[in-house]
């Protein structure tokens, strides 16, 4: 057993306490033959009180919380009670199927069905693990498995984390994550940036971490730590306070120690997350993801009602940049009235720009509705397209977009599109790196899948060698190069890229704060040694330790 076990940090900080696990689920054996006829309506009812249980709990905490996490619990609890697993669960009962068996063999049928149907649906199939774990605790006559309530302020331990178990989490309780799966993109990952809430993923020998142990647990580095005697521990807690006080306190704008200003823009969604973006510390807007406002519109909207929805962005930042990208439905974000239904490759088939291909007039009504809603904004918006493979449908859509008084630009999130960088930075006005998506493509591997995580890293040196080569092209034409995926939210790789000679850097709202402040301290000759140093590696994590060391000299 080592002291030390590393995983990927995703969001920094440094935290002792003691460890506690997420409450397993204690599986029993279940009888394999047919229950007795006479035993067969008590089963069926003890299945109808276990739901009944499950449901009031999620019911019971989405009372007391607030927001998407009353959202999410509220949605779980009517998941429960769903007809659509629970009728042909008591039907297995009444033939004779004990009801764990039963209740496990309908939500894995209805699971699969939210498998192939993909997207969000396919999303739900985590919350129907955990509403199986439940139940079947219940059934059992066992606690229900999930996150315990310490007495103490702890860490939590996990192989991973359900949309469940992070809802309505009490951030006095749990001061920090550590789980065994999930990569830089999980669910768990998402929610620890969303809250500031210290967290390494991906730690493989995270059973070595005993409940009740106390440990260091440092999200920059990626480390749990569990003998602490030879360890100033509580000075490394004091020297991490110390970094978050400043992050808290930074104001803004970004620049670095020798004054080379850098653009720190948000990725909002609606109006709602544009407004909480406008309270901090930012430039503007990188990245307008207008499809999260149509994921459930059946009939595309007129020009009128979304050109309102795409005002409500532009009103939270007046005179301030805002970048608007067309729709990019498909594949994981599916926009009923936009996406094909069946598609065997969704992620290679017909998503973002692709549908204004096989649908021309949808971005074309698109842009008059942004050209509308731009009407009383200065200046003018910027417009971008995703999933962009050709110049000629960046040329087009530049076209488009000027014949509307907007600034056109296009995502770099296909291989082909930053290889061929300099050709399109002709035609259009400025292109965004969308690293997410380019390093699924560079790595060819699923963004959403867990046990690729360690190929989905925007710190691959193929990520970073084709963002450079972008950002060269964008020098030599003078026209701009952002960075808008989730590696311009890395306060190291964000160094980097300023050092790579990317012009924006477009993240999450609540992420902004630490990248300034990680910037203040390195001039730019820092962040190009650091940048140098990350593209001469030939793996993600020796990219990632000489950029750090590249800084901290
Ligand atoms: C990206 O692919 O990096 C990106 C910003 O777009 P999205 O995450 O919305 O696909
Ligand atoms: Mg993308």
């Amino acid at each position: 057993m080592t002291d030390v076990v590393r995983g990927t940090g995703v969001v920094a900080g440094v935290v002792k306490a003691p460890v506690v696990w997420k409450r397993p689920l204690m599986m029993h054996p279940t009888p394999l033959c047919a229950l007795p006829t006479e035993r067969r309506e008590a089963e069926a009812q003890r299945l109808t009180l276990a739901v009944q249980e499950v449901a009031e709990g999620y019911t019971r905490r989405a009372n007391q919380a607030k927001g998407e996490a009353a959202e999410v619990l509220g949605a779980l609890a009517q998941l429960t009670c769903d007809r659509g697993w629970v009728r042909p669960a008591l039907k297995a009962i009444s033939d004779g199927m004990p009801a764990p068996t039963a209740a496990l063999d309908a939500l894995e049928s209805i699971s699969a069905t939210f498998r192939r149907l993909g997207g969000v649906m396919a999303e739900r199939v985590t919350d129907l693990g955990d509403i199986r774990d439940r139940v079947i605790a219940r059934l059992a006559g066992q606690p229900e498995p999930g996150v315990p309530t310490p007495s103490v302020p702890s860490i939590l331990l996990a192989d991973d984390l359900s949309p469940a178990d992070t809802a309505d989490l009490n951030l006095d309780l749990i001061v920090a994550i550590a789980t065994r799966l999930g990569g830089p993109t999980s669910h768990t990952a998402i929610v620890a940036r969303q809250r500031g809430l210290p967290c390494v993923v991906g730690v493989t020998d995270l059973m070595d971490v005993q409940e009740g142990d106390t440990v260091l647990l440092d999200g920059a580095a990626g480390t749990l730590t569990r003998r602490l005697a030879d360890l100033d521990a509580d000075a490394l807690v004091a020297a991490d306070a110390r970094r978050r006080a400043a992050v808290d306190a930074w104001e803004g704008p970004a620049v670095t120690k020798d004054g080379v200003s850098v653009q720190l823009l948000a990725n909002v969604a609606d109006g709602v997350a544009a407004e909480e973006a406008a309270a901090r510390p930012v430039d503007g807007v990188g990245l307008y993801r207008t499809e999260f406002g149509f994921l459930t519109a059946q009939i595309e909207p007129t020009v009128e009602e979304q050109a309102a929805t795409y005002a409500e962005v532009l009103k939270a930042f007046p005179a301030k940049k805002v970048v608007v990208r067309t729709l990019d439905a498909g594949t994981d974000k599916p926009v009923p009235f936009a996406s094909l239904s069946e598609e065997p490759n969704p992620a290679l088939g017909v998503r973002g720009h692709r549908l204004a291909i096989a649908q021309p007039g949808l971005v074309l009504r698109q842009l008059d509705a942004i050209a509308l809603a731009a009407a009383n904004h200065e200046p003018r918006p910027w417009v971008m397209a995703p999933m962009i493979s050709t110049v000629d449908e960046a040329a087009q859509f530049a076209q488009d977009c000027r014949a509307r008084g907007l600034f056109a630009g296009v995502m770099v999130e296909v291989p082909a599109a930053a290889l061929l960088a300099e050709e399109f930075l002709r035609v259009v006005d400025f292109v965004s790196v969308g690293t997410n998506d380019l390093t699924q493509y560079v790595m060819a591997a699923d963004r959403l899948a867990p046990e690729l995580a360690h190929l989905t890293d925007p710190w691959q040196p193929a990520v970073l060698r084709l963002t450079k080569f972008t950002a060269d092209a964008g020098a030599r034409l003078g026209k701009p190069v952002g960075v808008c995926g989730e590696a311009a939210a890395d306060p190291i790789l964000a160094c980097v890229l300023v050092g790579m000679g990317i012009t924006s850097l477009s993240m999450a709202a609540a992420a902004a704060s630490a990248v300034g402040v990680q910037l203040s301290r390195v001039t730019s000759a820092d962040c190009e040694r650091a940048a140098e140093a990350a593209l001469k590696a030939t793996t993600a994590s020796d990219a990632r330790s000489a950029a750090a060391a590249a800084l901290a000299e």
